[in-house]
């Protein structure tokens, strides 16, 4: 048994934050929490003085992709260098450096992930991070179910798999169930010439499909009238922001009548914007947990020819995202704290940080963007029973942190320790014994 004593506890659930609180783990459990005058501490009890910090539920990135490293060569179908790096090659290297990435996450905050979209082999990671100690909670979707793929991500093990009919879409959704995901995720890629009406029945028969066995879907659809035909078919999270347009009030009572999770992934945009553009700017927790062979390869298109491809990637309109995110936290939708790490300028682990910057100049209050990152991510994650706050009874999942969360959103970096499951990990610890692992091109 160990006695966390003395912090403030903001648990997340929306209460006031509790002065002087005593917090007992149990093996990976929290089993009591409560005032220092409430709570015996029992004798035997290992005593953790936590006076003077600030403790906050462990953070939840609701999106990220483990076969994606963050760095320039991660994704061919955005800018093709694969004659500079071959594309088994980006693969391999990230599949080596998972045990890294891992602990990237843990010594950020971050104390669970989902995966919402990879090969088959992200399957083995969900493994590893059950045997890992410094690693988050893994939730895992498996090959996206995609209306469309990208001729440059084709390998052996391709992160999507193409449907061309409701037929496909149940069998490929069989198969990806057999490995028992988490989450199914679906690709919902409006081609032009196409009409929706014809693509959302693909879409709705995935859902289906994977309802009837019980597993829950989340939709990648950035424009209003994909997300909406999405939600209508039964989606039951939406990956990312509207993008294209203002939310309307139809919308809103369709995300709330049907209790949908609407998932942010600001930071994704200005990560593209920022490599492709050549003005990387990283912030501290960037700089210090960020993995260093996906930072090194930021400066590359400086030094490269002109890609062949032209440049697919459309700039994204912050002001519109912004607006229906603080639209909709206003509405009373759910909101979760999503990243989609990985993609280039995304990096796994601090990136979550910059999104809760993002997410306050959309106007979300810290204590708004703190239940996005926590309850929001449970929601998405299916655990909402175990997992999102500091109660009795859930897994102790959780941050001390050396300054109040809810006076400044950038509190959340300045982690004391990282608390999972019960085992506890000192962040500049793990950041620090990490080396590079592989040699460069
Ligand atoms: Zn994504």
């Amino acid at each position: 048994m160990t006695a966390f004593v003395g912090a403030t506890l903001v648990d997340g659930t929306g209460g006031a934050p509790r002065a002087d609180a005593v917090i007992l783990v149990e093996g990976e459990r929290i089993a009591a929490v409560g005032n220092r005058d409430e709570i015996p501490i029992p004798p035997e009890a290992r005593v953790i003085d936590a006076s003077g910090k600030w403790i906050v539920p462990g953070l939840i990135d609701a999106h990220i992709h483990f076969f994606q490293s963050g760095g320039l060569y991660t994704r061919p179908d955005v800018i093709d260098l694969r004659d500079v790096r071959p594309y088994a090659d980006e693969i391999a290297g990230i599949r080596q450096r998972i045990p890294d990435t891992l602990a990237r996450y843990v010594a950020s905050g971050v104390t669970s992930v989902v995966d919402v979209g990879g090969p088959f082999w992200t399957f083995e990671v969900r493994d590893l991070a059950e045997r890992t100690k410094p690693a988050p909670r893994v939730a895992v979707a498996g090959p996206l179910v995609a209306t469309y793929l990208p001729p440059e991500l084709k390998t052996d093990d391709p992160p999507l798999i193409k449907v061309d009919s409701p037929e496909e879409s149940r069998a490929t959704v069989r198969e990806v169930l057999a490995r028992k995901p988490d989450v199914i995720k679906i690709w919902f890629i409006p081609l032009p010439g196409q009409g929706l009406a014809s693509q959302t029945a693909v879409v709705r028969a995935a859902i289906e499909t994977s309802h009837a066995a019980g597993t829950r879907v989340v939709v990648h659809a950035t424009e209003l009238e994909v997300a909406r035909a999405a939600v209508q078919a039964g989606a039951d999270v939406l990956a990312h922001s509207v993008e294209d347009r203002r939310v309307d009030e139809a919308f809103i009572k369709l995300l709330k009548d049907r209790n949908v999770v609407y998932v942010t992934t600001l930071v994704v945009s200005e990560g593209y914007q920022e490599v492709l553009g050549r003005k990387v700017r990283l912030t501290d927790i960037e700089r210090r947990l960020g993995d260093p062979e996906a930072i090194e390869t930021f400066d590359d298109l400086a030094r490269l020819p002109i890609w062949k491809k032209p440049w697919a990637f459309q700039w994204f309109s912050r002001d519109i995202a912004f607006w229906n995110l603080k639209r909709l936290q206003e509405s009373g939708v759910t909101i979760a704290a999503g990243t989609d790490a990985g993609n280039i300028g995304t990096l796994h682990g601090p990136a979550l940080h910059r999104e809760f910057e993002l997410m306050a100049e959309a106007g979300l209050s810290p204590r708004e963007i703190l239940t996005a990152a926590t309850q929001g991510g449970a929601r998405v994650m299916g655990r909402s029973a175990e997992l999102g706050t500091v109660e009795k009874g859930k897994l102790a999942d959780f941050l001390l942190l050396d300054a109040d969360p809810l006076a400044d959103i950038t509190h959340l970096r300045r982690i004391f320790r990282a608390v999972k499951g019960g085992a506890i990990f000192d962040p500049q610890a793990l950041g620090e014994r990490r080396p590079s692992t592989q040699t460069r091109p």
